[in-house]
């Protein structure tokens, strides 16, 4: 674990494109010639290592990214996808059929949640969704039906986090495949080093970093990767979720500056989380001491890139929650906007949009209050610039009175 460095793994890897060019070649071919019928046959079959046979399957492209992604996680294999939820749905239904069991964290993406509550029941398979932080509330959760354990490493929206280490010995324990959506801490956290099986991310969001397009990728073994693609019985290659090679090119080039990204927005964040904390705010932080699962989270990440960027605030009502944002917006401190790793910041109240799938009960039920803004922090130059602004704001709505600014 120690010597594992996930962007120094991405930087050793080597590319030229096919005329010497500092990027590889983006492959514009939807199918592949073949120089002999046998090798077509063969490359069906999935036996020819290095050969292309049509690009719903695999491009050069899209192995690239692939080989990038693998090497980040940790993992043997690593397939590229058109959108996170086209990386986590055929994942999971390749993982499960009709009568089979998945025990999942309440508190995830509002589309997973969506699809493992209303979809996935259309196949027969049936979730108990559980507070992913209490492991013995985990185990009671698994039946002998049980396939898959499945949790995001720092939850959406609510930033809880899941003790990966904890999880893997009860999959360990009872055959279970672990699957974890690292979408909000690429870098940070190595799910795979910890003992997950699979670990998906929505490139949509830190790993593009330019809210240009959605993507997504499954990292596992070569094994699990060969069934999603296989062409008789893989989910992926039959439900045809396939980025397209020129958005691969251009993910992979934004990766290329991911490290010193994911430095700056959890620079940002923890510089605002802690004044905010400090000035009175509610403020959910992972790199907080008050956050419930600061002292694990210590202990899981790669420290060098920190906490994450991601940040929540609660200012109490709705109605407060709303013109905060608007007027922030006015300000131009960001945008009122849903997705994350940006450039700029990002803020969005989760109850009526990201999580408005999750039923209000259960919205209330797991912590979710009306008053709660969600933020993706930017890459903003000038963060004490940015921090006086954002109170000025919220002075103006009487968020923060004069007399918590005058205490400090
Ligand atoms: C955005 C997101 C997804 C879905 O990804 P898309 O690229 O929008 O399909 C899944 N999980 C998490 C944690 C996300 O933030």
């Amino acid at each position: 674990m120690k010597n594992f460095n996930p962007a120094d793994n991405i930087q050793d890897l080597q590319y030229f494109g096919e005329f010497g060019g500092v990027n590889p070649s983006i492959s514009d071919s939807s199918t592949y010639t073949f120089l002999s019928a046998k090798t077509m046959f063969d490359t069906f079959e999935g036996n020819m290592e290095g050969c292309y046979l049509y690009s719903r399957h695999s491009s050069p492209s899209n192995l690239y990214l692939d080989k990038a992604m693998a090497a980040m996680e940790g993992t043997e294999s690593a397939n590229v996808s058109a959108s996170g939820m086209g990386a986590i749905t055929p994942t999971l239904l390749q993982l499960c059929g009709t009568g089979d069991h998945i025990v999942s964290s309440r508190t995830i993406y509002g589309g997973t949640y969506a699809f493992l509550k209303n979809f996935t029941p259309r196949f027969g398979i049936k979730t108990t969704f559980v507070d992913i932080t209490k492991l013995d509330v985990v185990e009671a959760a698994i039946t002998p039906e049980t396939r898959v354990l499945y949790c995001e490493t720092v939850s959406n929206p609510l930033l809880e986090v899941a003790d990966i280490e904890g999880l893997a010995k009860i999959a360990k324990r009872y055959k279970l495949t672990l699957v974890v959506d690292n979408t909000f801490s690429p870098l940070s956290v190595s799910p795979a080093k910890l003992g997950a099986d699979i670990v998906i991310h929505s490139l949509t969001k830190y790993i593009n970093g330019s809210s240009d397009t959605v993507g997504g990728v499954t990292c596992a073994s070569q094994e699990f990767i060969d069934s999603l693609k296989n062409v008789n019985s893989g989910a992926s290659m039959l439900l045809g979720p396939t980025m397209d090679s020129l958005r691969s090119a251009s993910v992979m080039k934004n990766l290329r500056t991911l490290h010193i990204r994911m430095k700056q927005h959890s620079y940002n964040a923890m510089y605002l989380a802690e004044r905010f904390e400090k000035d009175g705010l509610k403020t959910v932080y992972p790199g907080l001491k008050s956050h419930p699962s600061h002292e694990i989270y210590k202990t899981m990440i790669n420290p060098e890139y920190g906490f994450g960027g991601m940040m929540t605030l609660d200012v109490g009502t709705l109605e407060k929650a709303n013109a905060l944002m608007e007027l922030m917006q006015a300000k131009n401190l960001g945008y009122l906007a849903v997705s994350l790793g940006f450039y700029k910041t990002l803020f969005s109240a989760p109850g009526t949009s990201t999580s408005s799938e999750i039923p209000m009960e259960e919205q209330i039920e797991m912590g979710l209050t009306d008053g709660l803004i969600r933020f993706s922090i930017g890459l903003d130059n000038d963060i004490e610039r940015t921090y006086q602004m954002m109170k000025k704001c919220m002075m103006e709505l009487d968020i923060l009175t004069a007399e918590s600014i005058l205490t400090e």
